[in-house]
């Protein structure tokens, strides 16, 4: 498929308010493609195929991994929702027609993971800080962060959201608390090389 029949489909499958969020994070991470010198397009279409499975009930979310063979996490058991990132991935590919590298970026769009790759941390960060985004806290501040200084941005995003899922180990998939040491490592290691 190609971009304009992308957004027609996803236009038709998410709800008003989601398929608005998708643009949002197409078009922030195409911003954050030219700060950080990434492809455009790839960038776009990422932004544009991460949401593309948040359609589903929880239920059809198990059931449709489940044929597919997509993996299913102890975590991802608990918060099905979790899956629309991994089913997402699988569409991403044998629907829409898009790369590995792309698939890779919307699988882990949601948790982040240790050492992303540049497209999976633009992805990351557009989907926290997209123009329809308004509850998260110090959002200005991550903001501007994400175009001056992506892997700080990365860390904070993961910080408050470890914050915001609380200490309880039922409501959090482990990837995200990876993800959150593997950047404030990252981050503490760049300030004493100053
Ligand atoms: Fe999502
Ligand atoms: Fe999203």
């Amino acid at each position: 498929m190609n971009i304009s029949e992308i957004k027609e489909e996803l236009k038709n499958i998410l709800t008003e308010k989601r398929y608005d969020h998708t643009l949002g994070v197409a078009y922030t991470a195409a911003c954050l493609a030219i700060v950080y010198g990434e492809d455009m397009e790839k960038v776009e279409l990422a932004g544009l195929l991460h949401d593309n499975a948040k359609c589903f009930s929880d239920d059809k979310l198990l059931k449709k991994c489940k044929k597919y063979n997509v993996k299913i996490s102890d975590a991802e058991m608990r918060m099905p929702y979790l899956l629309h990132a991994k089913l997402g991935a699988y569409y991403a590919v044998e629907k829409y027609g898009a790369s590995d590298e792309i698939a890779e970026a919307v699988s882990y769009h949601t948790t982040g993971r240790p050492d992303m790759s540049m497209l999976e941390k633009i992805v990351y960060v557009a989907d926290y800080i997209e123009p329809n985004r308004n509850k998260a806290k110090r959002l200005p501040e991550i903001r501007k962060t994400a175009f001056e200084d992506i892997d700080m941005c990365v860390y904070m995003i993961a910080s408050d959201t470890m914050e915001y899922l609380g200490t309880d180990p039922e409501n959090m998939d482990e990837m995200t608390e990876k993800t959150y040491l593997y950047y404030k490592k990252l981050i503490e290691a760049k300030k004493e090389a100053k």
